[in-house]
């Protein structure tokens, strides 16, 4: 039912810093500059490749200025927010990153591969992956070269208390597979398989309870075909008593959410119709996109957003 993931999403500070990060630094394409459709004074940036495809996509709240406090990094939370990069190309990473001055550090070597960490502007935990085995096409429009670009997201890492809850929800309801397996770790794989298919669930074992706020990632979103199937999912997660939200309408997607057995806020977004719905796909990410139900108060929403 599930075929990879969809977009991650992150509660993060200033806005400007976090697009001078994620378009100017990792060289992602903003692919939509949307308001946060449950606060619309609040920037939704989306960042991901050409189109942003399902799999390719992070997006961020930049909450700066709204008394949201940080966010405490732990248990029943995404701790780790991970990309793919192709073998190979991790040294020119570290170099760029600590050419704009940002410090990296080598990750663990997980599941055949290797990985550098850094914290984004907002003190997320990025990770770029060397994924052996990658099709997935990049953006180039940010002068990253192809051969080192980012291909979209790579395996999140779900940190739960209870490891085996997660995965047999994963595996029961939404149709992952354990592809791997380590100490404390499991890699469960969707639909094709791959990076942009997969989420970690790890052991949470010497950190305190996640609290959401600025740095904290707020939920991934993993992918389903059709708005039949979703609704399929939705029933069915209803039938064995888990709490679910109503179909919301995010215009790019539909969406649902709910809560997995750790704790880990989950979103099922339906593939279509994407970024191209409301604008040129040459075009993408340059506009104020707003929905139809919010053009009414896009003279105030304009007053009220941040200059970038
Ligand atoms: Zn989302």
């Amino acid at each position: 039912m599930i075929t990879g993931l969809h977009h991650l999403t992150a509660t993060v500070d200033q806005a400007r810093p976090d697009l001078d990060f994620y378009v100017g630094l990792l060289g992602l394409r903003l692919v939509k500059k949307t308001v946060n459709f449950d606060n619309h004074f609040v920037y939704h940036f989306y960042y991901g490749d050409g189109l942003g495809h399902p799999s390719t996509i992070m997006t961020t709240f930049p909450y700066h200025g709204w008394g949201v406090a940080p966010g405490v990094r732990g248990a029943g939370q995404v701790t780790v927010t991970n990309f793919s990069v192709p073998e190979g190309s991790l040294p020119f990473w570290r170099d760029r990153l600590t050419a704009a001055g940002v410090a990296t550090q080598a990750g663990s070597d997980r599941f055949g591969a290797r990985s550098i960490r850094c914290s984004d502007p907002s003190g997320l935990i990025i990770e770029l992956r060397a994924e052996p085995a990658d099709p997935r096409q990049p953006w180039t429009g940010e002068a990253i070269p192809g051969e080192v670009a980012i291909r979209g997201l790579a395996s999140p890492i779900l940190s739960v208390r209870r490891p085996a809850e997660t995965t047999d929800f994963l595996q029961s309801t939404l149709g992952f597979r354990l592809e791997a397996k380590e100490p404390g770790r499991y890699l469960m794989a969707a639909g094709a398989g791959g990076p942009g298919h997969r989420l970690e669930v790890h052991a949470a074992d010497e950190v305190p309870d996640g609290v959401n706020g600025i740095g904290t990632v707020h939920h991934v979103a993993l992918a389903i075909a059709t708005g039949d199937e979703q609704a399929a999912l939705r029933d069915q997660l209803v039938a064995s008593g888990r709490a679910v939200t109503r179909v919301l309408d995010r215009n790019y997607f539909q969406s649902i959410y709910f809560r997995e057995p750790g704790g880990v806020l989950l979103e099922v977004a339906t593939t279509g119709p994407g970024f191209a719905v409301d604008e040129d796909p040459d075009r993408l990410g340059t506009a104020l996109k707003l929905p139809a139900w919010e053009e009414e108060n896009r003279p105030e929403i304009e007053r009220r957003l941040p200059p970038i």
